[in-house]
């Protein structure tokens, strides 16, 4: 097969699917799900993908909203990952419904490959739950999912231009909760037990803290409970945060850090202070360069105007999966020419609907299935690869 052949077949295959995949697109951005609540998005890919022919396991290593679709025999295995998960209050405003549409074209598009043209291997589309959240991708590689796995493969939706998967940021995720004492505010304020001071002294704790750190590392917390009333003294406060770094010995040294000024602040407001690290912390990302070559060369040639970007401040449960197996969390540009509309906002949301966002993903799911195609018939591509993952 001439590579213009491969180009048509695989043109070919995504035209005959792309209506009822962006009409899948459209409906999950259209009805926003939160982490582990993703219930309709995990159905209508179930449904479509059984469809079509994939052997489909629901339910998949025991976490509701997790699934598996695969077809083909034995090895090499390529996975696409898929995420589907919204953001409160803004719907898609970081465009997982976009990662869905390129996971299932892709996956779809290497079937047809692999029944075509005789290939031996098998392509998995594996439906992962709760990005934005928990990162179950972190649970369903402790289950084993990635066990027979020979590379995974992703894209997500960019405010930057398209760009290659990027050494990315670890994160720790806590819950800080103080308690103290609650007494009348004007009547009896020296009975009470301060919970509010305490987080407030965790903030300028941390704002002190903040200008010795690395340019490179991240903090940023909210007050998810600050007391009831005015006229309370608040005995039971709450403080999320989050952490950051690109390296994993040095995020751990922060999290000390972070637990000795929540302390401190208990001290000074004489309440106590339970410091909770909530589970899967998020590894930093480990780009393959192979892959990201690989990547870039294909989105060159379909037109996407891909740059070199430097590593990105974000954090996903991505990063958990590059030290398992060589993979690619790569980037497409929905945004255009806008530079004003950022990711993790109502107009990014907008945009996760655009039709230039799904001829961008369009284009994305088929260097993925391009991509998944060479490694499944070039054994000079694998060996560079596993020698790249190191
Ligand atoms: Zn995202």
């Amino acid at each position: 097969m001439t590579l213009k052949d491969l180009k048509t077949a695989i043109d070919k295959c995504y035209k005959e699917h792309s209506k009822e995949i962006e009409h899948l697109v459209h409906t999950i951005h259209d009805n926003p799900e939160l982490s582990e609540e993703e219930e309709l998005a995990c159905r209508l890919q179930t449904e479509f993908l059984e469809g079509l022919g994939f052997h489909v396991t629901r339910n998949y290593k025991g976490l509701k909203t997790a699934f598996a679709a695969s077809a083909g025999e034995g090895s090499p295995h390529i996975c696409f990952m898929s995420e589907y998960d919204a953001l409160a209050d803004m719907g898609h405003g970081c465009g997982h419904n976009l990662i869905a549409g390129v996971a299932l074209s892709a996956g779809i598009i290497l079937k047809q490959l692999i029944r075509d043209f005789h290939l031996k291997g098998r392509v998995t589309i594996m439906g992962t739950p709760a990005e934005e959240k928990r990162g179950c991708k972190i649970d369903l590689i402790a289950a084993g999912a990635l066990e027979d796995v020979d590379i995974v493969l992703m894209a997500h939706p960019s405010d930057h231009p398209t760009s290659q998967s990027m050494e990315a940021s670890g994160i720790m995720q806590f819950i800080i909760r103080f308690t103290g004492k609650a007494a009348h505010a004007a009547a009896s304020p020296e009975k009470g037990l301060n919970a509010l001071d305490a987080v407030r002294l965790l903030f300028s704790g941390v704002d002190a803290w903040r200008q010795q750190l690395p340019e490179t590392c991240r903090i940023h917390g909210v007050i998810k409970d600050g007391g009831k009333a005015p006229n309370i003294i608040p005995d039971a406060t709450t403080a999320d945060f989050y952490l950051r770094a690109f390296d994993m010995d040095f995020l751990l040294s922060m999290k000390k850090r972070l637990e000795n000024i929540a302390q401190g602040a208990a001290l000074m407001t004489d309440t106590t202070v339970v410091v909770e690290v909530v589970k899967n912390a998020y590894k930093p990302g480990k780009p393959n360069q192979e892959l990201n070559q690989e990547f870039m060369r294909l989105a060159e040639e379909y037109g996407m105007a891909p740059e070199w970007l430097e590593r990105s401040r974000a954090s996903s449960d991505f990063g958990d999966v590059t030290y398992e197996v060589p993979a690619m969390h790569a980037f497409f540009n929905i945004t255009g020419q806008n530079k004003d509309i950022v990711i993790h906002s109502r107009e990014f949301a907008d945009c996760a609907a655009s039709s230039f966002a799904l001829e961008q993903m369009g284009k994305t799911a088929r260097i993925l299935s391009k991509i998944g195609h060479l490694y499944l018939t070039c054994e000079d591509f694998r060996k560079k690869v596993m020698d790249a993952h190191g």
